[in-house]
């Protein structure tokens, strides 16, 4: 029997207990609420610990886990797209928040400024997807050789592709960066006491510093722990729609790449794109079933993805690996957002859905798209509309006796 546990944190962690193997996706908000969760369910170790993307509830959790707790970690598997920032982040936050500070004053006259904060993050987002797609489809900057930055990577040599992130770094660096960041988040109070700066943006621009601070710190933590990072690039999946690497038969990228090699470092992308968390790209994986009857279930784990592209997302990329059992469970696409809709048709082409898992979200969620799935499909940590008090959401499932047993045990969605 396995088991997948969406933790009763705020925001999403989900504990994935299979072929004896114990993964993480995702932390939630708080570190001390996961450590919590994780010691109830009985974990000292976990072999993986995915981060789908660097938003609070999502990474928060992540960021000191390791310094929390005694729990113990074989590998990070971390979305390529830090992996631009992180050699900035580690050696010269001074600079990354000089940037961010650049862009905030460049930028500040050419938006909305009168749009409430959920209307402007939308408006960023696109704007700043937009530009990440320009910047792909553009190719590789001529001078892109010449650019070196202080960033060493070690790829191990064995059976998985990985490099670990190594510190460049003397013993004040870490307060360095906890004074660049700090700085740069009286920089942009400054500048709404001015009334430089709404206060729509200057959020907007908090949370890019939060960002950067996080993913900085999810790394320095990975190699003070001696954990090995593995990236997985969305970037490198959008210019193929091909998916690459992960573990076979444990756990598989559908929208991203393992990088071999560190990505170059992106010429000319000003922080504010580098570091603005974009739905889009938010990584999927699979932990997929491939036995020979394929009655046992697969699980996706969708994050905030809305598993396509183009406008509305319509345009699914999703491809569902061959030989894995069409019978998934799968977590709530975006807390179950009426923003990321697109994403049940998606899966619905492709697969058969037993059931879907929401966590975390705010009150305003879940949307009328989730809410009008089965009832009988869905069960949530908490139900916000209906008032439920927060707690685990467990299944448990097997291939016995040749269709799926599911045992669930948390509140049947009336959300
Ligand atoms: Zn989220
Ligand atoms: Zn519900």
């Amino acid at each position: 029997m396995e088991q997948l546990v969406a933790l009763p944190v705020f925001g999403d962690a989900f504990l994935l207990r299979r072929s004896g193997r114990v993964i993480l996706v995702d932390g939630g908000k708080s570190s001390v609420l996961l450590a919590r969760e994780l010691a109830r369910y009985g974990v000292s170790h976990l072999d993986i610990v995915v981060c789908t993307h660097a938003d609070y509830d999502h990474a928060g959790g992540l960021v000191d886990l390791l310094d929390r707790s005694a729990i113990t970690v074989g590998e990070f598997w971390l979305p390529g797209a830090w992996a631009e920032s992180l050699p900035a982040l580690l050696t010269a936050p001074v600079e990354v928040v000089d940037d961010l500070i650049l862009t905030l004053d460049r930028e500040k006259n050419t938006r909305p400024l009168g749009a409430d904060s959920e209307e402007f993050e939308e408006h960023m987002h696109s704007y700043v997807s937009r530009l990440r797609n320009d910047y792909r489809n553009a190719g590789p900057p001529a001078d892109r050789d010449d650019h070196n930055e202080p960033f060493k990577s070690t790829r191990e040599q064995g059976a998985t592709e990985q490099w670990n992130v190594e510190l460049p770094l003397d013993e004040d660096a870490e307060e360095r960066a906890v004074r660049a960041f700090r700085s740069g988040r009286s920089r942009i109070r400054y500048r709404v006491d001015k009334r430089k700066v709404s206060k729509t943006v200057a959020t907007f621009w908090l949370g890019l510093i939060d960002t950067a601070e996080r993913i900085r710190r999810i790394a320095v933590q990975a190699a003070h722990h001696g954990v090995s990072v593995r990236w997985f690039d969305f970037g490198e999946f959008a210019k193929t729609n091909r998916a690459g690497g992960g573990d076979a038969g444990l756990l598989i990228p559908l929208n991203a790449v393992e990088l071999v090699n560190p990505p170059p470092p992106p010429i000319g992308l000003s922080f504010l794109v580098r570091l603005t968390p974009v739905n889009e790209e938010c990584l999927v994986f699979l932990s997929p079933n491939i036995d020979k009857f394929g009655w046992e279930c697969s699980i996706v784990f969708t994050g905030d993805s809305p598993l396509g592209s183009g406008k509305n997302y319509s345009v699914s990329w999703l491809r569902w690996p061959k030989d894995a059992s069409r019978l998934v469970i799968a977590t709530a696409p975006h807390h179950g957002s009426e923003s990321n809709f697109s994403a049940y048709g998606h899966l619905d082409m492709e697969v058969e859905m037993l059931v879907w898992v929401r966590s975390g979200g705010t009150d305003k969620h879940p949307g009328s798209i989730y809410r009008m799935l089965h009832p009988s499909t869905r069960i949530c940590t908490y139900c916000p509309h209906a008032r439920k008090q927060r707690q685990a959401a467990e299944i448990h499932f097997s291939s016995f006796p040749r269709w799926p047993l599911l045992r669930t045990n948390g509140h049947i969605c009336n959300c």
